[in-house]
């Protein structure tokens, strides 16, 4: 299809009129005004598969959803000032979700057949429970106290659950978006441990977009017109199993506790998300937070040590959480003895609707309440957000779609790794639930970086109606993080499209222009990038980072 006229007026105004540092996906923009479950239509009612979109986690245009938002916006719409049921019914709800670790190893196929009550809306089970009669539960069970040995699933005699008594995320703020989440963690810190104004991350990730968190993100400080490292920030070189670097995290730990003592700084905080997305999907090695096996201990590992050291530690889970991972609720549940102090959540909670959440332990929310300030978020905690967050909860409850993820995911992931075996760009696939990402390379034997080939990929497969991004720092990861209710269908389209795309339409002529670019985008771009982080590497691991040295 040409463009049509609507189009070329909408683009042209939003050039004119919208700020110039927002982007636009795709080198044709798309037009996009309609969307259902995991498609999106543009102007001219064409469909295209959404592998994008990790907000609409329950699909695009979700009624049930729109449905339950509506009505509360038309009965009362206010803020967390006034006393209403549905509020502390959503807080536990939600907080039962994380102190509980959940594996689908032993899970029925279906979801437990979970009904659950709001003030407006009843979302009961339409679809007949094959396989989970036992874990028929009432409204009231949905509407869950936070029953430490409950599942996601809100029952407590699931056999996919076991309790894990680390856990006692017992608080919950909400705010609107993840770095509402992140920011007000960065606040939580700076009171519970006054002084440890020093802050870890890890290398290429992104936290959220205010003046605090940018300086919290590599992604962004070593981005394209980033301002650098704060002196404040240590970065903890990003684990890359792939190349079998940095997959030391007891080490990292220490390296950044000296760095921050070098620089005659405390650590307050250590910000990490569980799968590192905009690290490109990175799954960090096992044992790399928290080492459970080692016999006999040798020391302490990463949490452990920065736990001594009295630094918070914080669980990222904008991206990853609400059961993306399949195998878990949280993505930091996947990772045996982990066990956060605050974990922070937004995109897939509202379904779109303006909506994030805090929650930590009584002990940190108590010394944030100590001096006395309120906490008060005009829209956070507001009657529809909640309404938006409690139909999303108990919709991916009642249809299991963490086990949906689990099962589609695993499938995919098989599919697109036997690529690796045929494709020489297809360095690495890899992943938890739904959440996937393939890493493109030059050529296997070298493992470099191919950002031009993985954009061209995205590119091409736009072509064929099949919507992916990238990410990482370099650019070079194809990231498939789709509305949850991608079905097997949905993963055979996208593994046949993907095929082709390589199979037939990545010719020797094409590889050829497409190094060209790779070096010219090498010199220009991420080569100076890359520099940033082996200087950082350098600097933390031998000691060398001097208070005055800033990347
Ligand atoms: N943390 C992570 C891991 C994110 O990916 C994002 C958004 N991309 C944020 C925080 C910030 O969330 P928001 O855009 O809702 O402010």
């Amino acid at each position: 299809h040409a463009p049509s006229d609507k189009y070329s007026i909408a683009l042209a105004a939003r050039r004119r009129s919208y700020g110039p540092n927002t982007s636009l996906s795709y080198e044709q923009p798309l037009m996009i005004i309609r969307g259902d479950g995991t498609y999106l239509f543009d102007e001219h009612g064409v469909s295209y598969l959404d592998c994008v979109n990790n907000v609409s986690h329950l699909g695009h245009s979700n009624t049930e959803v729109v449905a339950a938002i509506s009505a509360q916006l038309r009965k009362l719409n206010t803020n967390s000032r006034y006393l209403h049921p549905d509020l502390p019914r959503y807080t536990e709800m939600l907080l039962a979700t994380l102190n509980t670790t959940t594996t689908t190893t032993n899970n029925n196929n279906n979801s437990c057949n979970t009904t659950c009550s709001s003030n407006n809306s009843t979302y009961s089970n339409k679809k007949s429970s094959t396989n989970c009669t036992r874990h028929n539960s009432t409204p009231e069970g949905c509407s869950s106290n936070s029953d430490s040995n409950k599942g996601a699933c809100g029952s407590s005699s699931c056999s996919s659950t076991k309790a894990n008594t680390l856990q006692n995320l017992e608080v919950l703020y909400l705010v609107c978006s993840g770095s509402e989440a992140n920011d007000l963690a960065l606040r939580l810190i700076s009171v519970a441990r006054p002084g440890a104004t020093h802050v870890a991350v890890m290398g290429g990730a992104y936290h959220g977009h205010t003046s605090a968190l940018i300086q919290l993100s590599p992604y962004k400080f070593w981005g394209t017109g980033g301002g650098g490292r704060q002196p404040h920030v240590h970065v903890v070189p990003c684990p890359d199993p792939y190349r079998g670097e940095n997959l030391d995290g007891r080490a990292a730990a220490r390296a950044v506790l000296a760095a921050a003592e070098r620089c005659g700084g405390r650590l307050g905080g250590f910000f990490c998300e569980s799968i590192l997305s905009c690290g490109g999907q990175v799954v960090l090695p096992p044992g790399y937070l928290k080492v459970i096996s080692e016999r006999p201990r040798v020391g302490r590992d990463l949490y452990d040590e920065l736990r001594a050291a009295r630094v918070v530690l914080v669980a990222d889970e904008v991206q990853c959480g609400f059961g993306r991972c399949g195998e878990a609720f949280w993505g930091f549940q996947t990772q045996p003895g982990v066990a956060p102090d605050i974990v922070t959540m937004g995109k897939p909670i509202g379904n779109g609707y303006p909506l994030a959440a805090l929650a930590t332990t009584r002990e940190l929310a108590a010394a944030f309440a100590a001096p006395g300030m309120e906490y008060f978020n005009t829209y956070g905690g507001s009657t529809a957000a909640v309404a938006a967050g409690l139909a999303v909860l108990c919709i991916l409850q009642r249809d299991g779609l963490q086990q949906h993820a689990q099962r589609v995911g695993s499938y995919l992931l098989y599919g697109l790794r036997q690529l690796l075996q045929t494709h020489e760009v297809v360095g690495d696939v890899r992943g938890l639930g739904l959440f996937l990402g393939i890493e493109i390379v030059r050529d296997k034997a070298s493992k470099r970086h191919a950002p031009a080939t993985a954009r061209w990929i995205k590119e091409r497969m736009k072509a064929r109606r099949v919507l992916i991004s990238t990410d990482g720092p370099y650019d070079n990861v194809i990231k498939i993080k789709p509305p949850m209710v991608f079905g097997i269908r949905e993963a055979d389209m996208l593994l046949r499209e993907f095929r082709e795309v390589l199979e037939q339409e990545l010719t020797a002529d094409v590889r050829q222009k497409l190094r060209r670019r790779e070096d010219e985008l090498w010199t220009s771009v991420y080569g100076p990038r890359q520099a940033k982080y082996r200087e950082n590497e350098r600097q933390l691991f031998q000691g060398g980072l001097s208070p005055q040295a800033r990347l």
